[in-house]
C-alpha cells in the first residue's frame, strides 16, 4: 500500500471546518475527545510517543504523559489520523508510535521521511497530522510577509503561535515552500 497523503490532508480539512476553526492553535485534545475517544495521559519510555486502540468498542489514544506539551500535541493528532483513516487497521491490535524526532539534517530533506522507511500508514497519519495543526491557508496567512529559511526567530514564533515544535513547523514550511 503507497501512501495517499492528499487523501489525508483533506481529511484533516474536514475537520478544520466541522469544529469552524478559524486560527491557530487547533485544540486536538477536545477534537480527539468530540471524535469519540478517550484521550490518557501516561507515563511512557521517552521513545513511545503514543498509541491508538479499541477497546470494548471504546477508541482510546494514550499520550506520553512526560513529553512537551508541543510533542504530546503532534502526538494526539497522529493518533487521531489513526482513529479516522485506519480503524480496521486499529481493529487488528493496538497501534504503538515511536519517536518522530528527526535530525536537524534530516529536516532539511524533504525526503527524509520516504527515506526512513516509515510506513504509508505512518506518512499517512503525519500528513494528516501536519495539515490539522498547521493547515496550509493558516501558514501561508502568517508567511504574508515573507519568510527567510535562516530566520530562526520567525520559525520559533510560528511554532509558538501554533503550538507545535520548531522541528515540526521547520518539516512543514519545507513542504509548503
Ligand atoms: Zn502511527
Amino acid at each position: 500500500m503507497s501512501a495517499d497523503t492528499g487523501m489525508a490532508r483533506d481529511r484533516a480539512r474536514d475537520l478544520i471546518q466541522r469544529y469552524a476553526l478559524a486560527g491557530p492553535a487547533t485544540p486536538v485534545d477536545r477534537i480527539v475527545k468530540a471524535e469519540g475517544a478517550l484521550l490518557q495521559y501516561v507515563p511512557l519510555d521517552d521513545e513511545l510517543s503514543g498509541m491508538a486502540f479499541i477497546k470494548a468498542g471504546q477508541p482510546v489514544v494514550a499520550v506520553n504523559a512526560l513529553h512537551h506539551p508541543n510533542r504530546q500535541r503532534f502526538t494526539i493528532a497522529h493518533e487521531l489520523a489513526h482513529l479516522v483513516l485506519h480503524r480496521d487497521h486499529l481493529a487488528a491490535g493496538v497501534h504503538v508510535d515511536k519517536s518522530f524526532r528527526v535530525s536537524p539534517d534530516a529536516v532539511l530533506r524533504r525526503d527524509a521521511v520516504a527515506a526512513s522507511g516509515m510506513d504509508a500508514l505512518e506518512i499517512e497519519a503525519n500528513a494528516f497530522a501536519s495539515e490539522l495543526l498547521m493547515p496550509r491557508d493558516w501558514v501561508e496567512r502568517e508567511l504574508r510577509g515573507g519568510w527567510d529559511i535562516d530566520d530562526g526567530e520567525k520559525l520559533a514564533l510560528l511554532a509558538k503561535r501554533f503550538k507545535v515544535s520548531t522541528a515540526a513547523m521547520q518539516f512543514r514550511l519545507m513542504d509548503l515552500l
